[in-house]
């Protein structure tokens, strides 16, 4: 599918790698070999995998005349971290609303990203209650800045919108390329599913192309069936805004939902186990949110021999090591 058509400003140069796993695949009886698609090493402070959907947003954004940004996030957003990082590289200003999604979460003095939201010098943080409609508290916040001569542009949570998702839709056709090139056969890809322009982006990029290779998401925070219907919705909504014109099967997004109890952002035994486990064999961070506990979904599913012996299995490595520095505790042995 071709993207040249839409406005992007050039965050990701280099296609991120696709490494083989020996260690962690040996760990977990060789019944399967793991490969990862590094992510976490894009470019932006800190990397992570809203790099590839602000490279659309924010070219969006400046399209538009803005000089500001707004978004919102949980209270140790990646999103928030990377937008921010990236208004600041634009010259552009940045404010978040944050969702206390757990309640009383939110720390002004906490390490992570909360950490880094100051130190990259956000304009002004705004903490609301778990459950509040983010996009009206982020209208607010503009129509202050309006009355200030500003010009806010606002991009929502984890950028899943159709125009952030191209990101990942070219994340597809990057890896189908690499794949290509190294002459790899991969069975079945996992990604985090959260705000689900990941996993929307990515099946869109797989069915737009014709490509049969199943991408699972492992929820982060809703049951599967809801989780299932925004992922369709947002990817069905990314192919028509390409003109790709293409019906999105139903089979083609599938998730997993055993995986994040006791609820969003809470840690569990599997997530603690799979971010030992990686940093132990192989020395790559995972976080607590988001990839630590998909990761916990993917090692549970080649126990449970989900997968055909012998299978290549690629997970998506979509960042957020940032947020380990604010679950110390949680690691201790
Ligand atoms: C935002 C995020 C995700 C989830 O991606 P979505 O597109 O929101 O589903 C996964 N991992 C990390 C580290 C994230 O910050």
């Amino acid at each position: 599918m071709n993207l040249a058509k839409f406005p992007r400003r050039g965050y990701v140069k280099t296609p991120t790698p696709i490494e083989y796993l020996p260690n962690f695949s040996k760990a977990l009886g060789n019944k399967v070999n793991v490969y990862i698609k590094r992510d976490d090493l894009l470019p932006g402070c800190a990397g992570g995998n809203k790099t590839r959907k602000l490279d659309f947003s924010i070219a969006d954004a400046l399209a538009k005349g803005a000089d500001t940004i707004i978004t919102c996030g949980a209270v140790q957003s990646n999103h928030c971290r990377l937008t921010l990082s990236w208004a600041v590289h634009e010259g552009l200003d940045c404010h978040l609303v944050l969702e206390e999604r757990v309640k009383d979460s939110y720390k002004p003095e906490a390490s992570g990203n909360n950490f880094l939201f100051h130190l990259l010098g956000v304009k002004s943080i705004t903490v609301v209650p778990g459950g509040s409609p983010m996009l009206e508290e982020m209208e607010k916040v503009a129509a202050k800045l309006r009355e200030q001569g500003k010009k806010p542009y606002i991009i929502p949570g984890g950028a899943s919108n159709s125009i952030g998702a191209l990101g990942y839709v070219s994340c597809a056709q990057e890896t189908m390329q690499q794949l290509f090139d190294m002459g790899l056969k991969i069975d079945h890809i996992i990604v985090p599913s959260g705000s689900a322009g990941t996993h929307a982006g990515m099946v869109a990029g797989m069915v737009g192309n014709n490509v049969d290779i199943p991408v699972s998401g492992v929820d982060v925070s809703r049951p599967r069936d809801v989780q299932e219907g925004i992922v369709r919705k947002l990817a069905q909504e990314t192919l028509d805004f390409i003109g790709a014109n293409v019906k999105l099967p139903d089979q083609a997004v599938t998730c997993f939902d055993a995986y994040y109890q006791p609820g969003y952002s809470l840690p569990n035994d599997g997530m603690v186990e799979a971010v030992k486990l990686l940093a132990r064999t192989e020395a790559i961070l995972l976080d607590p949110v988001y990839s630590g506990k998909a990761m916990s979904g993917m090692i549970d599913l080649i126990r449970k021999g989900h997968f055909p012996q012998g299978a290549n299995v690629l997970f998506l490595h979509t960042g957020g090591s940032p947020a380990l520095y604010a679950y110390l505790p949680t690691f201790r042995d």
